[in-house]
């Protein structure tokens, strides 16, 4: 079944065109034409939303998975995706329900709560593909699993106007956002979008959310260790407290650079250490995935195990009393 459902945030123009102020391509769309995202369509001068209730994958997840290493430590959350995605990444790990249209399954929200509350889940993770462009269902689906004392999580690239995202915000509890690198160049070549809108995204979503940040380091293309250390620099300017996600590129979609040298990251991490409290490596077998107290270096949560907290107390150290950027 597909649900003809109206789009939030566009603006009717002469000759039956429309405006979307969904995210920040604003895209101009003529009668019968779709957006960048290939998700949203002029039909007849109203624009609908054409993956509302459309869900291509499933699972239930471990949280770390997402990766939210800061966000109930150990516990599991429904994930659902969608189909279609704002950016272009020519490396994107996901091509084949971002860039393509896979067969789909359609649900309503009060299904989706029903499964959600199984299989130790704490809520509902809508990732996958890029949630903001599934608007409409996202944010339906997140104000009746609030109603159920579900938690919602976004795995999103940040890709969003101010005003969606701020009317969005009530609903969610934690975020993951990729910041694909400092560099507008990078956005505009590698994703086909620009830098400043995903760190407007990562400074007003901070103020309400955990927020973590995910940097997908890819060989030859954003492995200058300069420009990563501004955009660690910047994050711990805005609160060097979020976590920090540097994952491992492997050749995937469009893009054949060979994989990203372990050494990179693991140097990348390093100097992320100096201005940041937590930073893991991801996509690398047998690194250390641990949380430790930024102050007295205590283990606080072990992931050698099942994300099992540790040495909590509250919000603190149990060691020394210092306050852990944790939800538990
Ligand atoms: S959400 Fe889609 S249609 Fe709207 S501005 Fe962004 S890319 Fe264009």
């Amino acid at each position: 079944m597909k649900l003809k459902k109206e789009a939030f945030f566009y603006e009717k123009l002469e000759n039956n065109r429309v405006k979307c102020y969904l995210c920040p391509h604003g895209c101009n769309i003529r009668e019968g034409n779709i957006g960048i995202c290939r998700v949203r369509k002029n039909d007849n001068g109203k624009l609908y939303t054409l993956n509302y209730g459309q869900i291509t994958s499933y699972a239930y997840d471990p949280i770390e998975k997402k990766p939210l290493y800061h966000f109930y430590p150990g516990k599991n959350i429904f994930s659902i995706g969608s189909f279609g995605c704002n950016l272009k990444c020519s490396f994107c790990q996901n091509w084949q329900i971002a860039h393509e249209t896979p067969p789909a399954q359609w649900a309503k929200p009060k299904d989706l709560i029903t499964l959600a509350n199984r299989n130790n889940s704490i809520g509902i993770a809508y990732t996958y593909n890029e949630p903001s462009i599934w608007y409409e269902f996202v944010l339906e689906t997140a104000n009746e699993a609030k109603k159920n004392n579900l938690k919602n999580v976004l795995v999103t690239n940040g890709y969003i106007q101010e005003e969606p995202l701020k009317k969005l915000l009530p609903y969610i509890d934690a975020m993951n956002i990729d910041v694909k690198s400092f560099s507008n160049k990078y956005y505009k070549e590698l994703c086909g979008g620009e830098l400043e809108p995903v760190l407007r995204t990562v400074e007003i979503a901070n103020k309400s959310v955990l927020v973590e940040i995910t940097t997908l380091i890819v060989q030859d293309e954003n492995d200058d260790l300069e420009n990563l250390e501004k955009l660690f620099k910047w994050i711990s300017s805005i609160d060097k407290e979020i976590p920090l996600h540097l994952t491992r590129y492997y050749p995937s979609y469009k893009l054949k650079n060979e994989a990203t040298k372990i050494e990179t990251i693991v140097k990348a991490k390093d100097i992320a250490k100096k201005y940041l409290d937590y930073v893991y490596i991801g996509n690398v077998w047998g690194v250390d995935r641990n949380t430790y107290c930024p102050n007295c270096k205590a283990l606080i949560v072990d992931r050698t195990t099942e994300g099992k907290v540790v040495d909590l107390e509250g919000e603190k150290c149990k060691e020394c009393g210092y306050k852990i950027n944790i939800v538990n």
